[in-house]
């Protein structure tokens, strides 16, 4: 809000204040003269009712009639100051309203597009990964070397493919822990898998 007031211009606020000002006064001094113009109006065409009904030959004159004609302009003329006086206000109040909107927008839009592009970019870049793998023949990740020919196994195949050597993971006897086919010792513990 403190921006927004500096935007607005310390120049023009003694002109708005003025402008209010005025335009609250014209608003009041035009439906005074309005009420004036009318109640005497009504009040000179009452009395006259009353002394036509009662024989009186003298007519009241609405002298403050015209007064109605002035208030109106008046009024209208308050009407405009006031808006040109509030303008600024009800600009910034409308700018304050609609910024946090807009922003929310943004960045709901954001919010929005933000994971499709990145489920758009993650599908491009999970196809080509499968196209690869497809590509390498097979799935990469259950694919097991041959200690002995090297030749790619299903993970889970006892035996080589190729050479028939036994290509099991083996299960330390002494901490359980498995070690790749062909092992001699196990990784973790030294154990020696050989009489496995
Ligand atoms: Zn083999
Ligand atoms: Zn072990």
């Amino acid at each position: 809000m403190d921006d927004l007031k500096k935007l607005s211009g310390a120049a023009h606020q003694p002109a708005k204040k003025f402008m209010r000002r005025a335009g609250v006064i014209c608003i009041a001094l035009g439906l005074l003269c309005i009420i004036l113009g009318i109640g005497s109006f009504f009040f000179s065409f009452i009395a006259n009712m009353i002394g036509i009904s009662s024989g009186e030959t003298t007519f009241s004159i609405p002298y403050l009639f015209p007064l109605a004609f002035i208030g109106g302009p008046i009024f209208f003329i308050g009407i405009v100051m006031a808006v040109f006086g509030y303008m600024g206000a009800v600009a910034r109040y409308q700018a304050a309203e609609i910024a946090p909107v807009a922003s929310d927008t943004v960045n709901y839009m954001g919010k929005s597009t933000k994971p499709g592009v990145r489920s758009f970019a993650s599908a491009i870049s999970e196809g080509l990964t499968e196209g690869a793998m497809a590509g390498s023949g097979s799935d990469f990740q259950d694919m097991i070397n041959c200690p002995v020919c090297e030749a790619r196994n299903q993970t889970g195949s006892k035996f080589c493919d190729q050479c028939g050597v036994s290509i099991a993971e083996i299960i330390c006897s002494n901490c359980s822990s498995p070690n790749q086919p062909g092992s001699k010792f196990c990784d973790q513990c030294g154990n020696n898998l050989s009489d496995h």
